[in-house]
């Protein structure tokens, strides 16, 4: 079995450098997926609220555990605040919650998923609530701040709900704004992070003031063809990128190996998915080669400072392109 490097957190612990991402992993397969990504070697998982799944994955988790494949303490299981539950009376309440469809009594790491804060949904209406109140285009925002939020995050450690907490989706201004009254230093930022968005300024600030950075949508525009996002489109997939395909041919390695390898050799910690039992071993094999420094400069001169995923720019109904 592949053996995953952890990163050593602020907060004492140690992350796995190497996860599974849980967006996007359909109701119906997520307690299968989740178990033979352990069974794989597989020991982070990073989850939210939003994604929906968090029952389903709970059952993958619990019945890896009770077939002995691994114990709680080994797994580092992650999930997020969402939007609409920023206000401190309801920061506690959705992490219990979660908690509870996960089956588990701690977040080994419980982020604010986005720096948006939206009006409370309560669960009875709708779960998880999306972004627009009325479940169809209605932006309605709330007045909690992030300091609120993050005063009742550190709440969560207190109470050993969570043993780090982390920020999601923030950028430099913001993170100085939040060191100013943090008693709690976000043990990890979590952003979008591949060549076409490569954020050495941002990074090199989480760097100084001690909080490591996840890394997601690796592959770039990939993630998103979904969504059909004409920026997305027009760009020459990574994955099929002469730059990547010719440092992966060198090394023998996929272009998924060298873009994870890119990510993690610079410290960085990442958390692509598949449902592939081939791709879900060779993600996972993505420290174990190393990169020139040359490689890795050239990767990441492809930057273009060009983000996908940037739900607010998207809230009209208008054609913005
Ligand atoms: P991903 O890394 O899961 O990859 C996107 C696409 O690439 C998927 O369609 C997948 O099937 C495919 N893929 C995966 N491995 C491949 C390989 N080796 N070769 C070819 N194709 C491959 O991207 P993602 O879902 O955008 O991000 C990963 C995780 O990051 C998510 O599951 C989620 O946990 C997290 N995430 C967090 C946020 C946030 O706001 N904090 C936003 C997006 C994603």
């Amino acid at each position: 079995m592949v053996n995953i490097p952890t990163i050593k957190l602020n907060s004492g612990y140690d992350m796995p450098q190497v996860g599974f991402g849980l967006w996007k992993v359909d109701n119906a397969i997520a307690a299968d997926t989740v178990y033979n990504a352990i069974k794989t070697g597989y020991r982070l998982f990073d989850g939210a609220a939003d994604y929906g799944n968090e029952v389903e994955v709970g059952k993958g988790v619990a019945r890896a555990i009770q077939d002995g494949l691994v114990k709680r303490e080994e797994l580092f299981l992650v999930s997020k605040l969402w939007n609409t539950d920023h206000k401190a009376e309801h920061v506690e309440k959705m992490a219990r919650k979660q908690l509870a469809d996960l089956g588990i009594d701690y977040f080994d790491l419980y982020f604010i998923h986005f720096p948006v804060a939206l009006e409370h949904v309560d669960p009875s209406v709708r779960y998880p609530p999306g972004w627009f109140y009325d479940g169809v285009s209605e932006i309605r925002r709330s007045d909690a701040t992030i300091q609120e939020t993050w005063t009742a995050m550190e709440g969560l450690v207190e109470k050993g709900l969570a043993r780090s907490i982390g920020i999601s989706n923030f950028q430099g201004q913001l993170i100085y704004d939040l060191l100013r009254h943090a008693k709690i230093v976000p043990a990890t930022l979590q952003v979008e992070h591949h060549p076409y968005l490569v954020q050495p300024n941002l990074i090199r600030l989480a760097k100084n003031e001690g909080i490591t950075v996840t890394a997601y949508s690796s592959f770039g525009p990939t993630s998103f063809d979904e969504f059909d996002f004409p920026h997305a489109k027009a760009l020459t997939p990574l994955l099929k990128h002469d730059v990547i395909t010719e440092i992966a041919n060198k090394h023998g390695k996929a272009p998924s190996q060298v873009l994870l390898r890119w990510a993690t050799q610079r410290g960085l910690a990442v958390i692509p998915k598949t449902s592939r039992q081939e791709i879900l071993v060779q993600n996972l094999d993505c420290t174990s080669f190393d990169l020139s420094d040359e490689d890795l400069a050239k990767i990441s001169g492809l930057d273009i400072n060009t983000r996908f995923n940037a739900p607010t720019n998207y809230f009209t109904t208008e054609k913005l392109w």
